[in-house]
């Protein structure tokens, strides 16, 4: 989920719809936009595994 626009001169911007951060900025292509896109670490992502993740373990430990 990224939100992109386009800049005056041509380029592209593109913002994640998780986080709210800008992953890339006057980027000059699609194909790269889609690059940016994919090598984006999201917090907000990585936070809801972290936390699906503790919940798991958690359920380890009591079962022990
Ligand atoms: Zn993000």
């Amino acid at each position: 989920m990224y939100s992109r626009t386009q800049n005056d001169n041509g380029t592209y911007n593109t913002r994640c719809l998780y986080c709210f951060m800008t992953v890339a900025s006057a980027v000059e292509t699609p194909e790269e936009l889609e690059v940016e896109e994919a090598e984006h670490l999201c917090p907000e992502k990585a936070l809801a595994y972290m936390l699906a993740h503790d919940r798991a373990s958690d359920e380890h430990a009591h079962r022990n």
